[in-house]
């Protein structure tokens, strides 16, 4: 994707003149002497249960209103710090009895709910490590995952349990214990009913475990072009991160009502949907149902939002249903919007000045990351198209790469690949036993990101493209080689090769192309029957959304399927030069 210059959209200006201007901020912060600060006050231990909710508790903040989660019908349910930390006591509990080593891996495949709550700050107080993984995933990414991840423990839901995990659960003997939330009056043999497990568990104020800054909190997957999903690995230290850029990017404060949309299963959902506002004491909604704008509408004016941070998949879809269904509510309490995930579109900026009468500030962060990473502040003037600038502690810079030599691009408006200055607090410290994936993205000191950027003459950066080949569709990042595998065990494939395709709302759409064995032919019936088994394999969120027949695939001398060119001939672009590709380079 082309990078949209800001001389095609007017300049918003800062917006709010009571938030702190973005140089006061870089010059004030400074992770390391936060964490510092941070250790000293805590003699040496550093866990983000504690920080999240404990710590209210021992404050006197016990009583107040952490989070009100919304269901999906029925009344809402709120849950103070004190309530959070009775159930995240006995989650912890259930682990020790049940004698889940301390840095066991706990997975969760859960929607936003209070389990998930409960499970992932029980998780920390146990000194294990969560691992959330996304609940639209189909069977095999949830196997390949907990496989990879080594799982000890799951927490899902029954309907979860039977759909994606039963069946292969006995090759699995490590995982000893699976927890079902909601639960149900015939739970599946080797499972235990969640609810009543936390109601006869006891171990309330109990000691939170002393792990230090080091010690590993959270497994988050994501995936590359080729192999397997990579489980990127961070440490408690990352709460640093969380907690500055909470009030210094979204501008979170305790008197907010936030609102962070996206789902559990991807990394903001925990660092923004869990973490930073539980760290800040800024109350929060949890929506337990999927997207519908009528609803999201209803939520921001019923419970006076204030800072809403979602994603471009879902700005596109408000804005589809145009302006009037916005204007039909009081959204005058709406102090920061935030969006994060995919390019934004400077059109979706300048939509929400005129509806909202703010903009959405867009940021740039991945997996890898931790926390936000790039962003406009409340305190900056907005350039629609553009992710911003560094957050305050982060030096980020355009790079080009040899070997490993890596020099940074001075030229405004030149592209490069994005790079960030290795060894804040939450950069991930590995891919789980992957040595040499993990050192791939390390080279002269500094994390390569895998995207492309430019950075233009006020220091604002651009988001160009990805470096390889991974696909982002409604905010999902999808692996291309997890779903050609997929493809490649029904009988009918030879080969295949995936892709993904502009799309106006999702972004990306994912796109098959395949080949077929001797004795097949391409027909509506084998493309019907192929799409199929890779929505029961992989699930409707990352399978295919359309198959192409080919006679053949193209390949390098060297074998690899070149997806760069099929993408190129799909949209009619010059074979020869794919590199303005989203996805090209
Ligand atoms: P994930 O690791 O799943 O969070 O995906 C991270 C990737 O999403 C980044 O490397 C980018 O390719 C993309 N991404 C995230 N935020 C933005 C943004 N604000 N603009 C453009 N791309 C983004």
């Amino acid at each position: 994707m082309q990078a949209t210059t800001a001389g095609d959209f007017p300049i918003l200006r800062k917006d709010d003149p009571s938030a702190p201007d973005y140089d006061t901020l870089r010059a004030e912060v400074d992770l390391h002497r936060e964490l510092d600060g941070l250790l000293a006050m805590r003699g040496g231990r550093l866990n983000i249960a504690y920080e999240a909710v404990r710590h209210h508790v021992e404050d006197g903040r016990g009583d107040r209103r952490a989070i009100r989660f919304l269901p999906a019908s029925g009344p809402p349910r709120d849950f103070t710090y004190s309530d959070l930390d009775r159930l995240s006591d006995r989650f912890a509990a259930i682990l020790r009895a049940h004698g889940i080593a301390h840095g066991s891996t706990v997975f969760s495949l859960l929607g936003r709910g209070p389990a998930l709550y409960a499970a992932i700050l029980g998780t920390w107080k146990a000194g294990c490590v969560f691992s959330p993984l996304f609940s639209a995933f189909g069977p095999e990414p949830v196997r390949a995952r907990m496989t990879i991840g080594d799982a000890r423990v799951l927490v899902t839901t029954e309907t979860f349990y039977r759909r994606k995990v039963m069946t292969w659960r006995d090759e699995m003997p490590g995982l000893s214990l699976v927890l079902l939330a909601g639960g149900g009056d015939d739970l599946p043999a080797g499972t235990l009913d969640l609810e009543a497990a936390l109601e006869d568990a006891g171990g309330e104020g109990a000691e939170i475990a002393a792990t230090g800054p080091e010690d590993p909190a959270l497994l988050h997957f994501t995936s590359g072009t080729t192999g397997k999903p990579k489980g990127a690995v961070h440490v408690h230290a990352a709460v640093v991160v969380h907690r500055m850029t909470a009030r210094a990017v979204l501008n979170l404060h305790g008197a907010d009502t936030y609102w962070c949309t996206a789902d559990p299963g991807w990394v903001t959902g925990t660092s923004y949907g869990i973490v930073a506002p539980l760290v800040s004491g800024a109350p929060m909604i949890v929506d337990e149902a999927e997207f519908d704008a009528e609803r999201w509408y209803t939520i921001l004016e019923r419970e006076g939002v204030t800072v809403w941070y979602t994603a471009p998949t879902a700005i596109r879809m408000l804005m589809k249903l145009g302006e009037d269904v916005a204007r039909g509510h009081d959204l005058s309490r709406l102090r920061f919007l935030a969006s994060v995930g995919e390019p934004l579109n400077p059109e979706a900026v300048v939509w929400s000045q005129r509806v909202f009468g703010k903009p959405f500030h867009d940021n740039w962060w991945q997996t890898e990351t931790g926390g936000i990473m790039i962003a406009n502040y409340a305190g900056m003037d907005v350039k629609p198209g553009s992710m911003g600038k560094p957050v305050p502690g982060i030096e980020a810079a355009v790079v080009s790469r040899e070997g490993e030599r890596v020099t940074p691009v001075t030229t405004p408006d030149t592209s490069g690949e994005l790079a960030l200055k290795a060894g804040w607090p939450s950069m991930f410290r590995r891919y789980l036993n992957e040595p040499e994936r993990t050192a791939k993205c390390f080279a002269d000191g500094w994390y390569l990101t895998g995207d492309l950027a430019m950075r233009d003459g006020d220091g604002y950066f651009w988001f160009v493209g990805r470096a390889d080949d991974v696909i982002k569709s409604s905010g999902h990042l999808i692996g291309p080689f997890e779903v050609e595998s997929i493809l490649m065990e029904h009988p009918a494939v030879a080969e295949a090769g995936v892709i993904g395709l502009p799309d106006p709302v999702a972004g990306e759409v994912v796109k098959a192309f395949v080949s077929l064995k001797p004795g097949h032919e391409p027909s509506e019936e084998t493309k019907r029957d192929i799409l199929g088994h890779a929505r029961k394999r992989l699930g409707r969120a990352v399978a295919p959304r359309d198959i192409a027949f080919r006679d053949t695939l193209p390949r390098t001398r060297s074998g690899k399927i070149m997806r760069r060119l099929l993408k190129a001939r799909e949209l009619g672009l010059p074979e020869g030069d794919t590199s303005t590709l989203e996805g090209g380079a």
